[in-house]
This record gives structure tokens, C-alpha cells and sequence, in this order.
């Protein structure tokens, strides 16, 4: 089997003293969608955050590539392919569709693929394309959401950390971005995290799922049995 794209080991974090994760270990296999389930306060925000380095580890490692990505700051850990989408979707409101899809791509030295990736997105999310020049704050909360993924992968990511993409999403719009996950995998190889309260479509799309309870992983695998689905997920 071929090495794992992210993999965190005994990983531990937190906010102030108290750990909310717990020697968490992770491998996440390239070109794969994992998903990562579990009730309220399990900890899967807290878990993309500490990946994406947005909250600092305070135990075990994490390593992209087999590179160890302690200390290593935002800036560069996008530098490095890692995408992090957060929850409530961190559009810039006062900025135009095509000036935040924009962002996803200006740290990049290969101007001409930004503008390529640019135009696939645009291809990618038609609703965007009619909307290049509206504001953040004139769009639909799906609209949002295509503009924060879309602005994410201007940036060709090699791993998105996709949080709760379908939060106040009408069904169709949430069947529509599994979808092109599913695509984009396909396609480009693109390894996606997927935190999802809606656990039927994260299933139906994952590679491989992970459920995690009080901070602790207590399942993982390709499918998840009937005992584990009615302790920690409710169905
Ligand atoms: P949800 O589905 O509700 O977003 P989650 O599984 O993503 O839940 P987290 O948001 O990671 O869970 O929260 C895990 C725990 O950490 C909870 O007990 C929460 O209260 C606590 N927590 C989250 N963010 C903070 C913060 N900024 N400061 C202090 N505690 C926090």
C-alpha cells in the first residue's frame, strides 16, 4: 500500500488547558475522500483546524508527504497544498465573486495555470460565473459555500479539509457538491477530509470514514457497522 498523503500521529490539542482531542492517529490516503463523522463536540473542527495548522498541536505530529508540518505557518502549508475550507465558510462579503476566487490563487508563481484553474472553477460552479461581479453578501448561503470551495481550489490544492460543506444547504445543492468532490477525486487525484453532519451523503462518497467521539477515534474504516452507527451517529 502506498504511503499515506497526510498522516498525524498520537496527535493532542486543544483550547487552553483542557486537551479536546486525544492521541488522535490518521492516515489519509492520496487521491482518497475520507470522511470524518460524529456527533456535536466530537471534535472534527477541532481536528481540520489542528491539521490545517490554524490551532497549534500541543502533542504527537503530523506530516504531509512524509514532512513533518510542526511550526509550519498557513501561508506555507497552502504553499504546500493543503486547502482548508472552514465552517460558516469565510467568504471576504465586501468583495466581489471574481476578486475572492481571485485570492485563491495570488500567492501562486505560475500566473497562467491560476488563470486556468480560475476558469475551471467558473466552468465547475455556473452559478458563480453569472455572478462574477456581484458581492459576497448578495449571494445565496450555496452560492457561499461554491465560492469558498471554489476559492480553495483556484489554488489547486492536493488536500482539501472540507468543513461541514453542506451546513443550511438545501438537499439538492449538498447532493451537487458531493458530486464534483467525487469528480474532482476522479479527475485530478485531489485527497479530500470531509467533516459532514450529514453522514448518509458523506458515506455514499468516502473512501474510507472515521468517527470520532469526545476527542478519541473509535472507528475507522469503509463501512461502519450497525452497532457503532446507532452509538455515535444516531441512525
Ligand atoms: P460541531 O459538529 O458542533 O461543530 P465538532 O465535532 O466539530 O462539533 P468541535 O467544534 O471541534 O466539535 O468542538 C470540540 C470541543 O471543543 C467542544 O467541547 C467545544 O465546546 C470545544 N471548543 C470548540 N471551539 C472552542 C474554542 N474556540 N474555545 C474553547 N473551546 C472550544
Amino acid at each position: 500500500m502506498s504511503a499515506p498523503l497526510l498522516r498525524a500521529e498520537g496527535l493532542t490539542a486543544g483550547y487552553g488547558a483542557a486537551p479536546v482531542l486525544h492521541d488522535v492517529d490518521l492516515d489519509v490516503v492520496a487521491g482518497s475522500i475520507t470522511a470524518v463523522l460524529g456527533a456535536n463536540g466530537a471534535g472534527k473542527t477541532t481536528l481540520l483546524r489542528t491539521l490545517s495548522g490554524l490551532l497549534p498541536a500541543t502533542g504527537g505530529r503530523v506530516a504531509l508527504d512524509g514532512r513533518d508540518l510542526r511550526g509550519v505557518r498557513v501561508e506555507e502549508m497552502v504553499r504546500r497544498g493543503v486547502a482548508h475550507v472552514p465552517e460558516g465558510r469565510g467568504v471576504v462579503t465586501e468583495l466581489t465573486v471574481d476578486e475572492n476566487l481571485r485570492l485563491g490563487g495570488l500567492w501562486r508563481r505560475d500566473r497562467a495555470d491560476a488563470r486556468r484553474a480560475l476558469g475551471e472553477v467558473y466552468e465547475l460552479f455556473e452559478p458563480l460565473a453569472r455572478r462574477r461581479t456581484f458581492h459576497g453578501h448578495q449571494l445565496s448561503g450555496g452560492e457561499r459555500q461554491m465560492l469558498a470551495l471554489g476559492r480553495a481550489l483556484v489554488g489547486r490544492p492536493r488536500l482539501l479539509l472540507l468543513d461541514e460543506p453542506s451546513l443550511g444547504l438545501a438537499p439538492r445543492v449538498t447532493a451537487q457538491i458531493m458530486r464534483l468532490l467525487r469528480t474532482l477525486r476522479d479527475r485530478s487525484g485531489l485527497t479530500v477530509l470531509l467533516v459532514e453532519q450529514n453522514v448518509r451523503g458523506a458515506l455514499a462518497i468516502a473512501d474510507e470514514a472515521v468517527v470520532l467521539s469526545l476527542g478519541r477515534v473509535v472507528t475507522r474504516g469503509t463501512s461502519i457497522d450497525e452497532d457503532l452507527r446507532h452509538a455515535y451517529l444516531g441512525f
